[in-house]
């Protein structure tokens, strides 16, 4: 007999009622979206940046939601202070449920001009820091049959002119997702990835308005993106929507891949 499919969850229900969910990058813009969209679903959240300070703000807005949140700090990049870390939230909070690996920096340059150590750096804080947290995660992820979501970018899929670093990272979490999403799968945990395209954040800010503009009208649906839309496709694939989805790449572009 075929187990019957989860019922949809209905707009505002609470299907992470007490689940811890840890998201990295928390402080501003995607990472503050969904970790706001998680608190709204009932998580326990471990709100991480660089620095706990930083999420002063997300921890305030997801405890007016009426939602238990942390702030926390680490370099992502750090395997060590990332296991101890993952080590105090379980402490903290509980076995985690949801692991978002958001955490991004970019260092563009031409590749003629890059540096090496900026083609270090970004491969460290975008692909090793989602391998760090998963790897410390993971054990827990298992116990608890959870979720992980990787938040790639369209620049992973498609490259981008200036952005060898930042794409090879971002490509690097697709194929970091298929794999540990085929480890995982018999344990009964998904890990899926999300390849947003322009998102307005502090990220895109520096662009400037002419050049923004240039861009919306090149995306098939003719607007840059929003956190909150980004948040909203982690909310299906961490909660009943998702059950039967891992390994995959959910691009959220307005169409700019097309
Ligand atoms: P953002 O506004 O620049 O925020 C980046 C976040 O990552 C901040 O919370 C920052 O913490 C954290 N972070 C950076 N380096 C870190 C490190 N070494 N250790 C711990 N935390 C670190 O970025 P965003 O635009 O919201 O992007 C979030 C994610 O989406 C990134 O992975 C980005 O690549 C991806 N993405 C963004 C877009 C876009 O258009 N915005 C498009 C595709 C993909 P601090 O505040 O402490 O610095």
């Amino acid at each position: 007999m075929s187990t019957p499919a989860p019922v949809p969850a209905a707009a505002g229900e609470r299907f992470l009622d007490g689940k811890v969910a840890i998201v990295t990058g928390a402080s501003r813009g995607i990472g503050k979206a969904i970790a706001e969209r998680l608190a709204l679903r009932g998580a326990k959240l471990a709100c991480v940046a660089t620095e706990a300070k930083n999420c002063a703000e997300t921890v305030a807005r997801c405890q007016a939601a009426g939602a238990t949140a942390v702030a926390m700090g680490v370099d992502v990049s750090n395997t060590k202070a990332v296991g101890e870390l993952v080590e105090k939230i379980h402490k903290e909070l509980g076995e985690p449920y949801v692991l978002v690996n958001n955490a991004g920096l970019t260092r563009d340059q031409l590749l003629l001009r890059m540096s090496e150590e900026d083609f270090d750096r970004v491969i460290a804080v975008n692909l090793k820091g989602a391998w760090n947290f998963s790897r410390a995660a993971a054990r827990s992820l298992m116990k608890s049959r959870g979720r992980i979501v990787n938040i790639s970018s369209v620049v992973g899929l498609m490259g981008n002119a200036g952005q060898s670093n930042y794409a090879a990272s971002k490509a690097g979490l697709l194929g970091l997702t298929r794999s540990v999403a085929k480890e995982l799968a018999s344990r009964g945990v998904c890990v899926n990835a999300i390849a947003p395209g322009f998102i307005q954040t502090d990220m895109t800010a520096q662009m400037g308005e002419t050049a923004a503009q240039e861009l919306a009208s090149s995306i098939p649906l003719k607007r840059i993106g929003t956190p909150e839309e980004i948040a909203l496709a982690v909310d299906y694939l961490v909660g009943p929507g998702g059950a039967y989805v891992t390994g995959q790449t959910l691009v959220v572009d307005g169409g700019l891949s097309l």
